[in-house]
C-alpha cells in the first residue's frame, strides 16, 4: 500500500503526484480522505436545500447555459411566495440550511428584493434556517447589507485560479474580470461570511497543473467551504465548439473526486459539497464524492416546473440530478455510503468557527 504523505507546505509538484490519473492508486486516496474526514468533521452529511429562484442573468460566461445571450431558454423568476414555500419545506424536512441561487443581477431592485427576502424567510421560519447566497459578484456595500439582513454564507466560485484560463472562458470586459471576482471573494471574508468558492474541473485548455494550483489557491486564501464540480458542455454556449478537446466524462468525474479527496486531506475541517454536476456524469456521483471526503449535499427544492430552465449544462435523462431528491431517497443513499445525516443541524464549517475564534 502506497502511503499518502503531503509536505507541510505542498507545492504544485507534490499535489500532481496524487492528482494525475494513474500516478497513485486513487482508491487509497479516497480511503485516506474518508479517514481524515471522520477524524476532523465526523461522519455526518449536512443538507442545504437548493432554491434556483431565477435564471435571469446579466452576464455572458462562455460555458453557462443560462448566460444572457442564450435565447433558447424561457426565463423565469420565482415569486417571493414560491421561495417562502420552498424555505418552509426545507424546515419541515429538517434541512436547517438553504441556498438561494440565481443568475447575476446587480440592479437596485434585485438588491432590495434579496434584502427583503432574507428578512421574510427568517420571520417565516423563526430564524431556524441558515441561509447561503450564491448570487455572484456584488459590491461590498451590498454584501454587507445582505449579511446584516441575515445571510450567513456565500458561495462564489473563482471558476479557475488561472487568470489566463479565466479570460479564455469569459468575455473580455469589466463585467467578467478576474480581479473583480477576487476582490468580491475577499470582501465576503472580511465581512464575516462563511466564504465558499470552487472551480470547474475538465475545462477545455485546463491542465492538471491548473487544478493543483486551484487547490493551492483555496488553501492560501483560507476558504471555509468549497463546491467544485466537473465542467459539462452545453450546446447553446460558445464553449461548445471546444468539446473535442474535453477529457472523457469518466476522466472529469474521477479528476473531480481526486480533487475533493486531496482538498479534504489538505484542509481537513472545511465543508466540501458533493455537487449536483457530478450526478449528471454518474448516477452515483454525489455518493462517490461523499466517500471521497465531501460532507455536504444540496437537494434541489426548486419547484419542479422551473427546473428544466435552470439548465447550466446538457444533462442526460437517465442521470438527471433532478430525478429523485426526495428526503427518503437521499437519506437511504447517504446511509449506503456509511454516513449519517445531520438533520436539523446547521453544519457550519468547523474551519470557519476556528478562524473566527482565533480572530477574537
Ligand atoms: N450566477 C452566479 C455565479 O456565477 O456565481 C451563481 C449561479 S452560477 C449558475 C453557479 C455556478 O454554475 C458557476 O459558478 C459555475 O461554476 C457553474 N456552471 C455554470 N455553467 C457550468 C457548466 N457548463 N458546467 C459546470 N458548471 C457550470
Ligand atoms: Fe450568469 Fe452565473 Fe451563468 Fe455566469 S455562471 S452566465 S454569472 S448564471
Amino acid at each position: 500500500m502506497k502511503s499518502i504523505q503531503l509536505n507541510q507546505k505542498p507545492d504544485t509538484i507534490d499535489l500532481l503526484k496524487f492528482l494525475r490519473p494513474d500516478e497513485f492508486p486513487q482508491q487509497e486516496l479516497f480511503n485516506e480522505a474518508g479517514r481524515v474526514r471522520k477524524k476532523y468533521v465526523g461522519n455526518k452529511v449536512y443538507f442545504r436545500g437548493l432554491i434556483e429562484f431565477s435564471n435571469v442573468c446579466s452576464k455572458d460566461c462562455y460555458y453557462c447555459g443560462i448566460r444572457k445571450s442564450n435565447k433558447n431558454i424561457a426565463r423565469y423568476n420565482l415569486s417571493d411566495e414560491e421561495i417562502l414555500v420552498a424555505a418552509v419545506y426545507a424546515c419541515e424536512q429538517r434541512y436547517a440550511s438553504i441556498v438561494l441561487q440565481s443568475g447575476e443581477l446587480m440592479n437596485k431592485m434585485f438588491i432590495k428584493r434579496i434584502d427583503n427576502l432574507l428578512k421574510k424567510i427568517h420571520r417565516k421560519t423563526n430564524g431556524t434556517l441558515h441561509i447561503t447566497l450564491s448570487l455572484g459578484e456584488q459590491s461590498k456595500k451590498t454584501y454587507r447589507q445582505w449579511f446584516e439582513s441575515g445571510a450567513h454564507r456565500y458561495l462564489l466560485r473563482i471558476e479557475t485560479a488561472n487568470r489566463k484560463l479565466y479570460s479564455q472562458i469569459h468575455p473580455t470586459d469589466a463585467l467578467h474580470d478576474f480581479k473583480v471576482r477576487m476582490r468580491a471573494l475577499e470582501s465576503l471574508r472580511e465581512l464575516g461570511y462563511q466564504t465558499g468558492t470552487g472551480v470547474m474541473i475538465g475545462l477545455p485548455f485546463q491542465t492538471y497543473d491548473d487544478l493543483a494550483n486551484d487547490l493551492l489557491f483555496m488553501k492560501d486564501f483560507g476558504i471555509d467551504m468549497v463546491g467544485m464540480g466537473p465542467y459539462i458542455e452545453h450546446n447553446d454556449t460558445p464553449m461548445y465548439k471546444y468539446r473535442s478537446l474535453l477529457w472523457t466524462e469518466q476522466e472529469r468525474l474521477f479528476a473531480t473526486l481526486r480533487m475533493i479527496a486531496l482538498l479534504r486531506i489538505f484542509m481537513p475541517d472545511i465543508n466540501i459539497a458533493a455537487t449536483t454536476a457530478l450526478q449528471s456524469l454518474d448516477k452515483m456521483g454525489r455518493e462517490k464524492a461523499l466517500m471521497a471526503g465531501a460532507n455536504v449535499i444540496m437537494p434541489n427544492i426548486t419547484p419542479g416546473k422551473y427546473r428544466d430552465n435552470y439548465r447550466l449544462y446538457n444533462t442526460k435523462p437517465c442521470t438527471d440530478e433532478r430525478a429523485d431528491d426526495s428526503t427518503e431517497c437521499l437519506s437511504a443513499r447517504i446511509r449506503m455510503t456509511g454516513n449519517s445525516i445531520g438533520y436539523g443541524e446547521w453544519g457550519d464549517s468547523k474551519y470557519y468557527t476556528r478562524r473566527r475564534i482565533k480572530k477574537t
